[in-house]
């Protein structure tokens, strides 16, 4: 713990910490090193971790990057915190990230950005950029993250390490700062596909009383079948996710990792998503009419930010929630507000629901004829930092081979698999039918 702490302190000017505390972890490290002593031979006993600060710590600060949760204390823990500190892991500090998890580039924490370890002038990803950052530049052996749209895979892809967002359901929200509630997903990142399977294996499982959509499937040891054979696999190329858009030097990328899955024994099938594209304006109807809903509690009123001055309470919210929320995170607010209203709900939402249903049923008629799904995560290599200016849209339309299997709830992975433009890495992304983490991580596992 000493020498990522180190580390961290060493790669300051990265950005990737928001707080740290050497007290804790020295504390979580030597209480580890007691049940060593004890003869405790739990596997991930001692290991190093931090986490995105979209999750909520007792002993660490928790503000979701934004000003409204500025120098926030939770007087619980997370879920997924609590059972990976149960397993052994020592907590290193919290880890920047776009506010309330909204950005593909983390351009959007309200404290400071994050910059991408392999050139600094770079963004890391989005939204878990400081997780990314921080396991890339060794300051931490892993991360959690979360993966509403891709902030998993995406980020993972940018720094070059391995990244996985399980199945919707399987690791509990509780005690994530809610953003799109049917979308968020807790996963972990690091730098293999071996000590993910470690760490995924201690956060999932049911959580019924604590999270409503929390699946009743039974934990797992995913690191069982990591060197199952590969033999005969069927991996499928979806066609729209290699069409116009897709970066050459990206496509070159895949398209070698794709070649080394059939040395490997593995069978390239030609498969169809036909709605890849509408998952974009689908993602972002459904996306911020949850994240509007949820982003109603941060009134002034409970815990966070509450502007000084105010002449009644609605002036009071209204100035609050004035100061304390970003720019990205207030058009949500309005788009989602906009798409929810009364005479607007048909046209926007309702249809959007609907089109994500056909999205899910896509994925199922794929896995008809093949195990696995792999294609790129981005269309490009990780952009310069304020590349994309004030467009929104520029960020959005960057998230079209993450979101499909998002809207789905499907598990995803990003590998790294080479590198790109500028010799920047490049990430493979597989996707996988519901509960088949297993399988993914054998696959990844098989490659790397
Ligand atoms: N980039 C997407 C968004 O901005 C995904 C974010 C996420 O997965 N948290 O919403």
């Amino acid at each position: 713990a000493r020498h990522f702490m180190t580390r961290a302190s060493d790669q300051a000017s990265l950005g990737a910490y928001l707080d740290t505390n050497e007290a804790v972890t020295l504390a979580q490290a030597q209480a580890a090193d007691e049940r060593i002593a004890a003869g405790d031979t739990a596997p991930l006993l001692g290991v190093p971790i931090a986490h995105k600060d979209i999750f909520v710590t007792k002993d660490f600060a928790s503000t979701a990057g934004s000003k409204m949760l500025d120098n926030y204390r939770s007087p619980f823990d997370a879920t997924v915190v609590e059972r990976l500190a149960q397993a052994g892991c020592v907590t290193l500090g919290k880890l920047n990230c776009d506010e309330f998890a909204m950005g593909s580039a983390n351009e959007n924490s309200a404290f400071k950005p994050v910059r991408n370890p392999w050139d600094t002038s770079r963004i890391p990803g989005g939204s878990s950029g400081g997780s990314a950052a921080a396991v890339a530049a060794r300051s931490a052996p892993a991360a959690t993250g979360t993966d509403t749209g891709g902030s998993i895979r995406q980020p993972a892809s940018f720094c070059g390490i391995t990244g996985i967002k399980p199945t919707y359901g399987r690791a509990s929200r509780y005690g994530m700062i809610a953003f799109a509630s049917s979308l968020d997903q807790a996963g972990v990142m690091a730098r293999t596909s071996e000590d993910c399977a470690m760490l995924l294996s201690a956060m999932c499982g049911p959580d019924p009383d604590r999270d409503s959509t929390s699946l009743d499937v039974p934990a797992q040891d995913f690191t069982k079948s990591l060197n199952e054979s590969i033999e005969g696999l069927r991996i499928g190329v979806p066609k729209e996710f290699f069409g116009e858009g897709l970066s050459a030097d990206v496509r070159a990328a895949i398209e070698a990792a794709l070649k080394q899955y059939e040395q490997l024994g593995a069978k390239l099938v030609d498969i169809t998503l036909p709605r890849t594209q509408l998952s974009i304006p689908v993602y972002y109807i459904i996306a911020p009419a949850e994240a509007s809903s949820n982003l109603s509690r941060f009134d002034g009123v409970k815990f966070g930010h509450r502007a000084k001055n105010y002449s009644d309470l609605t002036d009071m919210y209204e100035k609050t929630r004035a100061e304390g929320f970003g720019d990205e995170v207030k058009r949500r607010i309005m788009i989602g507000a906009y798409v929810l209203s009364h005479g607007y709900y048909d046209a926007y939402y309702l249809q959007a629901q609907k089109i994500r249903r056909m999205i899910a049923d896509d994925f199922q008629n794929a896995f008809k004829q093949c195990d696995v799904i792999a294609g790129p995560v981005a269309p490009t290599v990780a952009w310069k930092l304020g590349e994309h200016g004030s467009d929104p849209l520029a960020d959005y339309l960057a998230d079209i081979f993450t979101l499909p299997g998002s809207l789905a709830g499907l598990p995803g992975m990003s590998i790294p698999c080479g590198f790109g433009e500028a010799q920047m890495p490049v990430g493979m992304q597989l996707l996988g039918n519901y509960c088949a983490e297993a399988k993914l991580l054998n696959t990844a596992h098989k490659f790397q």
